[in-house]
């Protein structure tokens, strides 16, 4: 084994925790823990042949459960010790009967260092026995006095670097390093940079990432969450749909049953509202039309039940992971009277489309007596859809 992977997850940090009582590295980050997120930063390199990680002592169940799904390379945990520079220590001491040449010493809680800057860290070991990644600093430094949080003086920053993790180094040159800092008591460290310089070894700075951000309140999880999730963006679409009466006792309007001197014609149930709203759902994700997916000339489609249709436009911006933002249909006619069913016709609208109610309009007017509405020969319908798609 060459390289091996140390990452230290033993720190009881609770900061980032809602409750505080879930140390960081095992807050969930999207569809995993943050440490399962970081091993998956390590796992696919080939220059890394194995990966431990240093845990509290109180933490084998949590350890268990965040590591269910990693690969190959991970070899069991150790315990760490009270300070983070105790648990590198026991972690170097754990490889030491079979020692690699080289360790990269990451935090748990950095899950978003990425292959590049692992890699950057290893190939500078081809020219010192460390090298970590760090950022040149970019805001200004002040000193304050103390209680009264005033400035007392601005620092320069010239040369100023902010170290991240990893910090790899020659596995045999870190490990004595932390051993004579242990005899001689120096406990105050807190980085493996730091016990490196104490111990004499030339340590490089190689660039690192601002991505590549410490989690350590409950803010930073809030921002990693959004830097996980995908980017959505809205789209809308419309659709209009006429039906022309003809003899019958009753019509179908957005979904609601309504007595009536005729019924509307159509291949269907003819209900002009949910074939409007269909339409609108299915321009909204540029996903044909009604009569493409359900044409007329098919007989499955003879009487069918419109919540069928608007179901099945449903599911297509589900199935692209979108969701239904609002819909708004206007039905055009004379008669029937739609005021008195409006609210039925919310609530099936949205029981159909699994959305609330206040993300749905039912709206209607006459044409004042004008066109084929005003006649009274048919009943128009138009309709608006939102939804939200994740962004290409
Ligand atoms: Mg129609």
């Amino acid at each position: 084994m060459s390289c091996v992977a140390l990452i230290v997850a033993a720190g009881r940090g609770a900061r980032a925790g809602g409750s505080g009582s879930v140390p960081k590295q095992y807050a969930s980050l999207g569809r995993c823990s943050v440490l399962a997120l970081t091993i998956a930063q390590f796992e696919p390199l080939e220059a890394i042949h194995a990966i431990r990680v240093v845990i509290h002592p109180d933490d084998g169940q949590s350890y268990a459960r965040a590591v269910a799904g990693c690969g190959g390379k991970l070899l069991p945990p150790v315990y760490g010790g009270a300070t983070r520079q105790a648990s590198v220590l026991a972690g170097l001491e754990s490889l030491a009967s079979a020692p690699p040449r080289r360790v990269l010493v990451h935090d748990a809680a950095r899950p978003f260092v990425d292959a590049d800057t692992i890699l950057r860290v290893v190939a500078a070991l081809d020219l010192a026995p460390g090298a970590i990644a760090a950022l040149p600093l970019a805001d200004t430094l002040k000193r304050s006095d103390g209680a009264r949080a005033t400035i007392a003086s601005t620092l320069d920053r010239a040369g100023l670097w902010r170290a991240q993790t990893p910090q790899g180094f020659d596995f045999g040159s870190i490990l004595d390093a932390h051993r004579r800092a242990r005899d001689q008591c120096r406990a105050d460290f807190t980085d493996d940079a730091a016990v490196a310089e104490w111990a004499g070894l030339e340590v490089r700075l190689v660039a690192g990432t601002e991505r590549n951000l410490k989690i350590t309140t409950a803010e930073d999880i809030a921002m990693a969450e959004q830097r996980l999730s995908p980017a959505m963006e809205t789209r809308t679409g419309t659709g209009f749909d006429v039906h022309r009466f003809t003899d019958g006792d009753h019509v179908w309007l957005c979904g609601v049953r309504i007595p009536h001197s005729h019924r509307l014609e159509g291949h269907s149930d003819a209900d002009v509202g949910l074939h409007a709203l269909t339409d609108a759902i299915l321009g909204a994700i540029g996903d044909g039309d009604i009569g493409q997916h359900f044409p007329p000339s098919d007989h499955r489609w003879k009487g069918a039940a419109s919540h069928l249709f608007l179901a099945d436009a449903a599911r297509r911006v589900a199935a692209r992971g979108g969701s239904i933002v609002n819909v708004d249909v206007t039905l055009l006619c004379e008669a029937p009277r739609v005021g008195p069913h409006r609210e039925a016709m919310r609530d099936r609208i949205a029981a159909i489309l699994a959305i609330a109610k206040d993300r749905v309009g039912v709206k209607a007017t006459t044409t004042e007596g004008l066109g084929f509405t005003g006649r009274r020969e048919g009943i128009a319908a138009m309709a608006t859809a939102s939804v939200r798609l994740p962004a290409p």
